[in-house]
């Protein structure tokens, strides 16, 4: 697991595939799919880890 940072995910829903990949690895279940795209449900449990951004196969989470 990541080192837990300031940083938080932003996802680029034209990237995302609804593969939920991210949402599987986020052990905080800060992301869920929602009709087959990534979106944050609870940012405030976000640890800034950076596990979902490199989960995903298609770059569409970076940590900013
Ligand atoms: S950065 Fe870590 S805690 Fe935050 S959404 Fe991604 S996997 Fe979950
Ligand atoms: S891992 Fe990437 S492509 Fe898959 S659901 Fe998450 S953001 Fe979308």
């Amino acid at each position: 697991m990541g080192e837990p940072s300031d940083k938080r995910p932003v996802i680029n829903e034209e990237e995302c595939t609804g593969c939920g990949l991210c949402v599987d690895v986020c052990e905080q279940g800060v992301l869920d799919l929602s009709d087959d795209v990534c979106t944050i449900v609870d940012m405030e449990n976000c640890t800034g880890c950076g596990d979902c951004a490199e989960e995903c196969p298609t770059e569409a989470i970076s940590m900013e």
